[in-house]
């Protein structure tokens, strides 16, 4: 029987994402960016009882915990990192289901070749910055490296993703929940991945810490291209990237007014502004949201505990 052909009832054709962590560089605990929350990178998606959830910043520790509170095993989950930058994996080795008998977790992100990515994340695991090695944790793990291209497949929730390569992709349809990639190198030093997430007629794109270029890259507007969410980079103000003291060009991140030119031009149906800059307080942030409108009108920034349903 096809796994398909059962799903969970109580999630079927559910597309929900929540945000966990929406903050880019470093984490922050003053009390005057607690409205819009001061966990880095994380952005858990439910699609038909799997769960997918976009780089392990600190967001995922809060996320690790509510997934593991009751239930034995918890569900797998599927990580894909946009990249290994210290923001967006600072909270793996604390994330509950790795640290958990019986929980089952895949973790996908870029790698050159095949063992890349386990190379890169047992740093966070050397021995002189955690007591415990990575292949030490307790949960069951399988780490993807990817390249960019590929088509990633699920069947029900806790079996290894079927990762194809874009040829072997070619041509095949299907309406059930699907992952594609695309690796830019809009963001030093070794570039990013970004993730487009396929479920029924819907989807959204996730990109975060990339730094366009003037007028958008068109290889990054085409892959966002018709979107009904881009969740996008955001990190600085004009007037932060353009500072004559201080400017952040070349940082690897964007403006307000890249980010809403991106969506503009690649048609996306809605605009979520991501990876804020720890430094910006609640107000600043209200004031970003209401300027980044002005020039494309669905947009919002993310905050801490935001949902959004696709379907
Ligand atoms: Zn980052
Ligand atoms: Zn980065």
């Amino acid at each position: 029987m096809n796994d398909r052909s059962q799903p969970n009832t109580k999630s079927a054709r559910r597309f929900r994402l929540k945000f966990w962590g929406v903050r880019g560089s470093y984490p922050t605990v003053s009390a005057d960016t607690l409205g819009v929350g001061g966990n880095t990178s994380c952005v858990e998606v439910e699609v038909d009882g799997r769960r997918l959830i976009f780089d392990a910043g600190t967001g995922i520790i809060p996320l690790g915990k509510q997934l593991c509170n009751g239930a034995s095993p918890p569900p797998a989950a599927y990580v894909f990192l946009s990249h290994t930058h210290i923001d967006h994996v600072l909270g793996l080795c604390f994330f509950e289901p790795l640290l958990t008998d019986k929980a089952r977790t895949f973790i996908l992100g870029p790698g050159a070749t095949p063992g890349a990515l386990t190379r890169s994340l047992r740093h966070l695991t050397n021995s002189d910055l955690f007591p415990v090695s990575l292949d030490e944790l307790k949960g069951k793990k399988e780490i993807f490296s990817l390249s960019g291209g590929e088509v990633i497949r699920f069947g029900s929730s806790g079996t290894r993703p079927n990762i194809e390569e874009p040829r072997a992709a070619d041509g095949i349809e299907s309406d059930d929940l699907k992952v594609t990639t695309f690796k830019s190198a809009a963001h030093p030093l070794n570039g990013v991945m970004l993730y487009r997430v396929h479920y029924q007629s819907k989807s959204f794109v996730y990109a975060t810490d990339v730094e366009q270029q003037e007028g958008g890259y068109p290889e990054i507007i085409e892959f966002a291209r018709g979107a009904d969410l881009l969740i996008h980079d955001a990190q600085y103000l004009q007037d932060e990237y353009f500072s004559y003291t201080k400017p952040r060009k070349g940082w690897g991140h964007s403006t307000i007014d890249m980010a809403t030119d991106v969506a503009k031009k690649a048609e996306v149906q809605r605009l979520v502004l991501f990876h804020h800059e720890p430094t910006h307080d609640d107000g600043t942030m209200k004031r970003i949201e209401k300027e980044a409108q002005q020039l494309f009108r669905s947009t919002v920034i993310a905050h801490e505990g935001m949902q959004i349903d696709l379907i």
